[in-house]
């Protein structure tokens, strides 16, 4: 007979890793499932600087990778696989993944979002060859370069800040006059000498053969059209959430988040969800992470309503 676990966790980023933490230390028998590397998104950011206690020398590998230490202490299984589909409606819940079918009294997904594309000409040809969705992984291919960014939230302000470090120029191509992310990076933005900013503007076209060499821009306000060198470029654009196996299975929105209540239920018994991929107003490591403890607290407590 298969082995049943009490609780599967989808997703090892923050949410899920929190989730696997108050899942294990509630003695619940809980495997973890996560297809690329743990951590998640908050891997491809070098400062996190508004996590609570993270203040010296924290980046997002180190912090989640104490995450996944601490759950593990506890006793969360962690395995890497693929899930490729999922039958939730049952008592009990089967995760199908390319390796193995695993199943549980409960589910937590936790798949967490990625990267949008800005959908200008050539950015998928020449994504990786100039074109990146993650300073911490790619800043230091442009070392003493020139590179741009796109956008003007808060990843778009804290990436470009990071990148100055790399960099000897930023540009920071937002589509509007004003930035969407918090004041206080919009003041290191504006101060740093490194940085410009071009408002009122979006990106046409990438340009280059076999790697990047500058971008078509268009001012949205006067039509005009120009061209920026750079060596490189960065797009945060904002995330979209890693829900489509769930699609038809839990009630999710229109763009494909997941609805959950305060104890961060679907709408199907036994099947809870939690971090970026859940309908919500901030996504942020801690709101993920108190998701995940928040789900893990309910699925126990679902087991113990229904056995
Ligand atoms: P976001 O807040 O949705 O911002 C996306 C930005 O990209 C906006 O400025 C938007 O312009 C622009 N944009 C969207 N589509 C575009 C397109 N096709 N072409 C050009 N520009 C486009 O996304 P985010 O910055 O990734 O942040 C996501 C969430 O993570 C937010 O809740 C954010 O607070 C959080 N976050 C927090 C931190 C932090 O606290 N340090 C760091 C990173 C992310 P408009 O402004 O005109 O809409």
């Amino acid at each position: 007979m298969a082995h049943i676990y009490d609780a599967i966790i989808i997703g090892g980023g923050p949410a899920g890793l929190s989730a696997g933490l108050y899942a294990s230390r509630s003695k619940m028998d809980t495997l973890l499932l996560e297809r690329a590397k743990y951590g998640g998104q908050a891997t491809t950011t070098e400062e996190i600087d508004n996590y609570p206690g993270s203040i010296e020398e924290c980046t997002g590998s180190s912090l989640t990778e104490r995450m996944r230490a601490q759950a593990e202490r506890f006793g969360t299984s962690f395995v890497k696989d693929d899930v490729i589909d999922v039958e939730l409606n049952e008592k009990i819940k089967k995760v199908i993944c390319k390796k193995a079918i695993y199943e549980a009294k409960t589910v937590i997904i936790a798949t967490g979002a990625y990267p949008r594309l800005a959908g200008f000409k050539n950015e998928l040809e020449l994504r990786g060859k100039g074109i990146s969705y993650c300073a911490t992984c790619d800043a230091d291919f442009f070392t003493e370069l020139n590179v741009a960014v796109v956008g003007g939230g808060d990843s778009a302000l804290t990436e470009a800040l990071y990148l100055t470090k790399f960099a000897d120029s930023v540009t920071v191509i937002h589509r509007r006059d004003e930035f969407r992310g918090v004041k206080y990076l919009q003041e290191k933005i504006l101060n740093n000498p490194k940085i410009n900013v071009i408002y009122d503007s979006i990106v046409l076209e990438a340009k280059g053969e076999e790697i990047l060499e500058g971008l078509n821009l268009k001012n949205v306000k006067t039509n005009e059209e120009s061209f920026l060198e750079v060596d490189g470029c960065f797009v945060f654009v904002g995330y979209l959430p890693i829900s489509k196996i769930f699609e038809g299975k839990v009630s999710m929105n229109d763009k494909g988040y997941i609805l959950t209540d305060k104890d961060m239920k679907t709408n199907i018994p036994g099947v809870f969800a939690a971090g970026d991929v859940v309908e919500k107003n901030l996504r942020q490591v801690i709101t993920a992470a108190a998701d995940g403890a928040i789900a893990a607290t309910a699925a126990e407590a679902y087991i113990q309503e229904n056995e």
